[in-house]
């Protein structure tokens, strides 16, 4: 049926390759790994990190011990001009000696029972970080597993927001390099699954 649609029109297999191009894109610009965010190079690394941008343990420890000082010193001046950062925001930074250009501090929310609108704030964690890799014109963005430890989301639910927002940005991006770095088994089983 492709071939003989293509034989009556030039423009229909345009289309048709246009279309089959982004379906492939899709395939192919979600990843998952397994281990430290801190050793996967990309044009942003994201970072699960906490209102008053004081990293501390966690992933967040983790970025700031790998990227050196100069991340907090980025971290002070936001906070010293803009205040604190708000759930389901973000912002960036230098990335320091980290693998990539910029860090993005995204502020997921601390789990309530779900009552909380947890599940929008999540979501707007991503959103707000694909927002800022659009504004400076990145091609590729890991991400943690952002609220799933000390703050508690469950794994599930939290994994099938990511990938959710991620699909959604790569219609709109399909460009876009998206690999989620998982440190625990668990969450990276999930997304090997969610992702097959
Ligand atoms: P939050 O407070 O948002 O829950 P955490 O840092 O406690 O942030 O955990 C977020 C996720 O990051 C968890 O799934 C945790 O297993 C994972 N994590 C912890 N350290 C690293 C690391 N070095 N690289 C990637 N993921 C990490």
């Amino acid at each position: 049926m492709f071939l003989s649609r293509t034989l009556v029109t030039g423009r229909s297999i345009t289309f048709e390759c246009l279309f089959w191009f982004v379906i492939y894109s899709i395939r192919v610009t979600i990843s998952v790994v397994k281990g430290n965010i801190t050793t996967v190079t990309a044009d942003a690394i994201v970072n699960a990190a906490n209102a008053s941008l004081a990293g501390r343990v966690g992933v967040d420890g983790a970025i700031h011990r790998a990227g050196g000082p100069a991340i907090m010193e980025a971290c002070d001046r936001i906070r010293n001009t803009t205040g604190r950062c708000a759930t389901g925001s973000a912002v960036l930074t230098i990335a320091g000696k980290l693998p990539a250009r910029y860090v993005i501090h995204a502020v997921g929310p601390v789990w309530k029972g779900g009552t909380g609108g947890e599940a929008e704030l999540l979501a707007g964690a991503y959103r707000s970080s694909v927002a800022l890799v659009q504004k400076q014109r990145l091609t590729s963005v890991t991400f943690p597993n952002i609220s799933t430890g000390v703050y508690g989301f469950p794994k599930l639910p939290a994994a099938d927001i990511a990938i959710r927002t991620a699909k959604a940005w790569l219609l709109q991006d399909p460009y876009l390099r998206i690999i989620f770095v998982c440190f625990y088994d668990e969450n990276y089983e999930v997304y090997k699954e969610r992702l097959a």
